[in-house]
């Protein structure tokens, strides 16, 4: 499918370079745009930013009529209608809020035969639930103006996947209605359970499925644990751009606004040249610090996640998470913003146990936010693994252990793999939340650990359960095992300013009780003295 022979190739070239203003294709646009032109049904998984948009907007354009694209969120929409007004791409939406007025002209465009409209991104809502929608669009078909139909997210068809929408169900009609329009389905995120799920779905059985790589070979990976001191944390990143990305072009990602411009005075008065981005700044000064940082005036933008759409400085070199993503997907979004000229770039992420504390308090009502939430943090938690070896089981993806090629923090410095055995440490911490509670006290995780080591209030103490022998660090990566395994369990709380965590048991307490249940973990020979 990779063929230059087909005979759209030129044009396709031509509209690539002149209307989308990009060089080359990243891998497997070209692919998909051919099979998209040769009316090939196709399913493209690719990592979220891989450039899935152009797959669908490129054909689009070469062919004649209109594409409907479908949806699940208007914001998504508009940030893709806003990129192609920028390239005078005519494109247009309907949603449940398009006044009267507005869904009068696009049905006009759609069946004008002189009608310049190219794209129809549309909700899947729309499509299920406006009858006379649906009319317009076959007589549409009727002209022969209908030219592809792309479904973004389309692992949400799936009652397998995470994101499962009923609306989506409703796109299995299409392709008995428009049999020979390519539907094009676009996702993320795709085990090769959903794929099939998602084929039999939309009734395009045995269609070409597109899977691109989420591995990065030039990205270097590597996870700090940060001091506790807010001094040592500064000095720790100044000393980074200083001496080992001297001179290079940097992101470092933070949690919150507040971090946001903690960080950067910090940094300023280190007299590093770096600026803030994060969605509290106005239009025109966000603009400036972006600008700025291409030009090379600052060696980093210190930034929320609102520090994303339309980064495409190639020669980044380096992507600091100075404190722990949402989620994998959010993780290799974010450091996959590095090293986009193919050559050697790092992505270091910083992490201490707190930090899960403050993320979870902030994404424990969404509906799959603890488990992503803590997916990352085993990804932090397992040095005796290789971490491309995560990211890659995390996608779904087979891999070699070879494949790594040093470029990991792991492989870099092999260190031996240990299993070691925590479940008295389980079980003592499961006696210190219940001395807790007999008297009317919650434990955060930080008071947890102070009573484990013989810290803090008297009476949460317990001289029954020996204090550690390991250090404070390391009790805390048991914690945060028990945690992301299930043995213990976050408890929220809401004050009138804040959430509180406390931990409590997990599901799995029962076993954990067992005499003949072992909780082991593994840990790397060196990273922990025992
Ligand atoms: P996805 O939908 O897969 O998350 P997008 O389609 O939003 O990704 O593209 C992500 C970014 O990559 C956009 O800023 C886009 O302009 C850019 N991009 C896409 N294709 C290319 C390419 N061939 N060369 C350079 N940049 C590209
Ligand atoms: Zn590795």
């Amino acid at each position: 499918w990779s063929s230059t022979d087909f005979p759209w190739s030129k044009k396709v070239k031509e509209v690539l370079n002149l209307v989308f203003k990009l060089n080359e294709f990243r891998p497997l646009q070209h692919e998909t745009i051919n099979a998209a032109m040769s009316n090939e049904d196709v399913i493209l998984i690719m990592p979220t930013g891989g450039g899935k948009s152009l797959c669908y907007q490129l054909p689009a354009l070469l062919k004649c009529g209109v594409a409907l694209v479908v949806s699940p969120l208007v914001s998504l929409m508009e940030d893709q209608l806003m990129a192609l007004k920028a390239l005078d791409v005519p494109a247009a939406m309907l949603t449940a809020t398009s006044t009267k007025e507005e869904v009068k002209s696009i049905q006009d465009a759609m069946l004008n035969k002189n009608g310049k409209l190219k794209l129809l991104y549309v909700t899947p809502e729309k499509l299920a639930k406006s009858k006379s929608f649906m009319t317009k669009v076959q007589k549409m078909y009727g002209l022969g103006r209908l030219s592809l139909i792309a479904i973004d997210e389309v692992h949400c068809c799936s009652q397998w996947g995470h994101d499962f929408r009923p609306d989506y169900k409703f796109l299995g009609i299409l392709k008995g209605m428009f049999p020979d329009v390519p539907i094009l389905g676009l996702t993320a995120t795709s085990t090769s359970r959903i794929t099939v799920d998602v084929q039999k779905m939309l009734c395009i059985q045995g269609c070409l499925v597109l899977r691109a790589s989420f591995n990065r070979p030039n990205l270097y990976y590597e996870v700090r644990t940060k001091a506790s001191s807010q001094e040592e944390c500064l000095q720790a990143v100044e000393d980074l751009l200083k001496t080992r990305y001297c001179s290079q072009s940097g992101i470092i990602y933070t949690t919150s606004i507040k971090d946001c411009e903690q960080l950067m005075h910090g940094l300023r008065n280190r007299k590093l040249r770096v600026g803030c981005y994060h969605a509290n700044l106005e239009a025109p000064l966000r603009s400036k610090v972006h600008a700025k940082w291409l030009s090379g005036e600052y060696q980093a933008v210190v930034a929320t996640i609102a520090f994303g759409l339309g980064i495409d400085k190639p020669d980044v070199r380096f992507v600091i998470h100075y404190s722990l993503s949402k989620s994998m997907e959010n993780f290799y979004q974010e450091s996959g913003r590095a090293g986009r000229d193919n050559k050697r770039a790092e992505c270091i992420l910083m992490y201490r146990l707190s930090d899960v504390f403050r993320i979870s308090s902030m994404v424990f009502t969404q509906q799959t936010g603890l488990q992503n939430l803590y997916r990352i943090v085993e990804y932090c938690l397992d040095a005796s693994r290789c971490r491309r070896a995560i990211i890659a089981s995390h996608f779904d993806e087979a891999w070699d252990s070879q494949d790594c090629n040093a470029m990991c923090d792991h492989c870099c410095k092999p260190k031996e793999r240990k299993e070691m055995v925590v479940t008295s440490f389980c079980q003592a911490l499961y006696k210190l939340i219940s001395n807790a509670a007999a008297v009317d006290t919650k434990l955060t995780a930080q008071k947890l650990l102070d009573a484990w080591y013989g810290k803090g209030a008297a009476n949460l103490r317990d001289i029954s359960i020996p204090v550690p022998k390991f250090s404070r660090e390391t009790g805390e990566v048991i914690l945060a095992h028990l945690l992301v395994t299930g043995y213990l369990q976050e408890d929220f709380h809401f004050t009138p300013y804040s959430t509180i965590s406390y931990l409590k048991r997990g599901p799995k307490a029962a076993a954990a009780m067992s005499d003949k249940h072992n909780i082991i973990m593994h840990i790397s020979g060196k990273s922990v003295p025992l």
